[in-house]
């Protein structure tokens, strides 16, 4: 073993581990460090509680007076718990947050001193936006940006700052971050479903988007993680031979969690209960040294933000157990990635589950518009979730046999799907009575009866549904999910517009009674969007031909995906809701292809280092050590050297093939990269990095793998998969 990988593993084993207190009891812990109501009683008055709830609830402006007064407590709640510092807290287009920390300290001018934070620095901040990815929009507008506080996020403590969400906009209005267009396509969503939801409860005034992830990760010894710059720069391996144990025999999954990883679960669970994210699961996965982590869910807003939170958590509690954690989507060749299921649902302010069934037919029947909506929606934009998914690094883990293909279908198991068969059969327009008590009492008066034994799960399919939510399971592990969720959103809730529309137009224009006219259009929509529905094994070949011949996208590269978001029925959906203007999907589109080419241009680099400057130089030290053994076999046997000399010249060969190989790869690429950087247009650039760059990844590791197995383990200097996979 190298000197470099027998330090490392060295560390890796002499590590404490520490012990965690838990003597206090989680709900004592929860939301401590969170300007939660409670907080909010105690340091505010009355009139400002209600006006951050109405804010809140209802979306309406808070004054300057009343930003001020909630300031003032604010400040004074943040400094109990130790604050000294603030911070408007974005979600940049980069993925992962930012925060520019200020003092609440500040001088009077006449020596004395005194901690001062008002409802200006409360409610708006100018940060230097020249830095964070615009898309070309400050080159056509103003430079300057700002943050505007977001009351829907309640503010958290987190160290020794008082972070308040933000969003993060343009001088001109244009968003620049994520949460902007999720707020809006909340808003959006609330609207036409509280329109819809009224059908069947006239009381409900508001709907709320509500979002479980769960989510994946690996947990590497931050010793041996550091000793490999592939890890350290792109977070995954860019090679490694397979170790002879990695996933086959199933038995890390759902088995007993290691100490060491045990105690750093238990202190991050503390560090989330404290800023209010409220983790629920945990469990290992499939891969060795992969873990999964879910909260209860919440409001969607709140959820997103409190995953964006927990990444940055994860990694700071690594930290202090000297693990590095790894949230790339594929790490490792051959066994599994990471992903983010994002479990959705609507729930009601009368506390409604909307895809839930109910106790009535009534109820049911609003389950099914529900359900069936969302089924429309998908079915109508399943090229723009692909797009809200894509990524160069999820690109490694879409279709690759452990997560759901490029392909988006809905997978709603088989007694729902009897379900839709029999609503298919409604006659047009006015409904018998007889058909009408066979429907509401056999078909859909059943379907509580069979969601409670509704447990075949699909677990290839990108989009099921689980019993009283939409699991959507092709975001990557990395993701920020606030984009698929406004594309969720957005389309559902267009699709509700029409909805509406349609249903309100058959009871006006031919008379029917709501009902009839719910079954006529639900029924349509049923046709519609069957070629969406898919009940089968959708990591199967046959599927891929099967949704060719059915018409569905298969974009299976992120520059591929990405252009759906720019098609003309893309610009005029967010349009057309006021989501995103042209302007701001333009830039995004950008920001996106830009990213992908930089992504990939890195990964090239390190690949190109590590290959030419650590695999290289060893294969020729060890080649040079059978060289000299030929020729000492040589001074010993002379002319009979050859027979005991065979095996040795034989590697040396190979060894000078690989090396070949490995070089000629190399100088393929870098021209590739040079080639594809001369192209100015953004979107042409991805598309060389994606079609000519990144196909010599597989070619140089190949090579370099195969010398793994070839050289001396003792001067191999990479650590390797079975290191970092199975060392606890
Ligand atoms: P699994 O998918 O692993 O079998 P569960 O079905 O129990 O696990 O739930 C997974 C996730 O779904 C959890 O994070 C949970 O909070 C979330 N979830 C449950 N109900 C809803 C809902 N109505 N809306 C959004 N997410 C939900
Ligand atoms: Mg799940």
């Amino acid at each position: 073993m190298s000197t470099l990988r027998f330090q490392a593993l060295q560390q890796s084993q002499l590590r404490e581990i520490i012990k965690i207190d838990e003597s206090n009891r989680r709900s004592e812990l929860f939301n401590n460090n969170v300007f939660d109501q409670q907080a909010m009683r105690q340091y505010l008055t009355k009139n400002a509680c209600e006006a951050i709830n109405n804010a809140v609830e209802k979306g309406t402006q808070i004054n300057r007076d009343i930003a001020n007064e909630i300031a003032v407590g604010m400040k004074e709640w943040a400094i109990s718990k130790g604050a000294t510092h603030y911070t408007h807290w974005f979600q940049p287009l980069t993925g992962s947050t930012a925060e520019k920390h200020d003092a609440f300290f500040e001088t009077t001018g006449d020596g004395l001193s005194i901690e001062k934070f008002g409802g200006g620095q409360l409610a708006q901040q100018e940060p230097d936006a020249s830095s964070f990815p615009h898309g070309g929009i400050r080159n056509t507008f103003e430079a300057r940006g700002y943050t505007a506080w977001d009351p829907t996020s309640p503010a958290f403590v987190y160290g020794t700052t008082l972070c308040i969400p933000t969003v993060f906009v343009a001088y001109t209005g244009e968003a620049l971050d994520n949460k902007t267009p999720l707020l809006r396509s909340l808003q959006c969503l609330d609207g036409a479903a509280t329109a819809v939801a009224k059908y069947f409860d006239k009381t409900v005034s508001k709907v709320n988007a509500t979002l479980g992830w769960e989510q994946e990760y690996f947990l590497i010894d931050k010793a041996l993680a550091t000793s490999r710059p592939d890890l350290m720069i792109a977070g995954r391996t860019l090679l490694g031979h397979a170790s002879a144990k990695g996933q086959q025999l199933d038995d890390h999954y759902f088995g007993s969690i290691p100490t060491r990883v045990l105690n750093y679960m238990r202190d991050l669970e503390q560090e989330c209960m404290l800023l209010g994210i409220p983790v629920k699961t945990r469990h290992n996965e499939v891969a060795p040294n992969q873990f999964e982590l879910a909260p209860i869910f919440e409001e969607a807003n709140l959820a997103v933000d409190h995953n964006s939170l927990l990444m940055d958590v994860m990694d700071k509690v690594a930290d202090r157990h000297h693990f590095k954690v790894l949230f790339h989507e594929k790490p490792f060749a051959g066994i599994n990635g990471s992903g983010k299921h994002n479990n959705w649902s609507l729930a009601t302010n009368t506390g409604v589950n909307l895809l839930s069934p109910g106790s009535t037919p009534m109820k049911n029947l609003q389950f099914l518009t529900f359900f069936i909506n969302t089924i429309k929606a998908v079915h109508d934009y399943e090229e723009l979730i692909r797009a809200s998914i894509a990524s160069a690094s999820n690109d490694h883990r879409l279709g690759a046999n452990e997560a759901p293909p490029a392909i988006i279908s809905v997978f709603i198991g088989s007694q729902l799907t009897q379900v839709l068969d029999e609503l298919e059969k409604v006659t047009s327009g006015k409904l018998s009575p007889q058909e009408k008590t066979e429907l509401k009492l056999n078909v859909v008066g059943k379907i509580p009866e069979i969601l409670l034994d509704n447990t075949d799960r699909n677990r290839t399919s990108p989009f099921a549904f689980t019993g009283n939510k939409f699991e959507l399971r092709a975001v990557g592990s990395t993701a920020n999910c606030a984009n698929p969720m406004t594309v969720l959103n957005a389309i559902v809730a267009k699709q509700l517009i029409d909805f509406k529309k349609e249903v309100d137009a058959l009871i006006e224009k031919k008379k029917l009674k709501k009902d009839d006219a719910i079954f006529n259009i639900l029924r349509e929509y049923i046709k519609a969007s069957k070629k969406i529905r898919f009940e089968g094994d959708g990591y199967g070949d046959a599927w891929e031909k099967e949704a060719k011949k059915r018409g569905l996208s298969n974009n299976k590269t992120t520059p591929e995906a990405l252009k759906a978001n720019l098609s003309k029925k893309s610009v005029e959906l967010f349009e057309n809701l006021e989501i995103l203007t042209s302007v701001e999907m333009e830039a995004r589109y950008e920001i996106q292809m830009e990213e992908y080419t930089m992504k990939v241009q890195i990964e090239g680099r390190v690949l190109g280092d590590i290959a030419r400057n650590h695999v290289i130089p060893t294969a020729i030290k060890y080649q040079n050590i059978l060289i000299e053994n030929v020729k000492g076999l040589k001074d010993i046997y002379e002319k009979d050297y050859m027979k005991l000399a065979k095996e040795q010249l034989n590697l040396i060969e190979q060894i000078s093939s690989h090396i070949e190989n490995i070089n000629q790869g190399i100088t393929d690429m870098t021209q590739a990269r040079k080639d594809s950087n001369a192209i100015s247009n953004a979107e042409k650039r991805a598309f060389s990095y994606c079609n000519k760059v990144k196909p010599y990844f597989e070619e140089i590791r190949y090579h370099c793998d195969k010398l793994e197995l070839l050289v001396d383990d003792e001067i191999w200097p990479l650590t390797k998969y079975r290191e970092l996979l199975f060392t606890k």
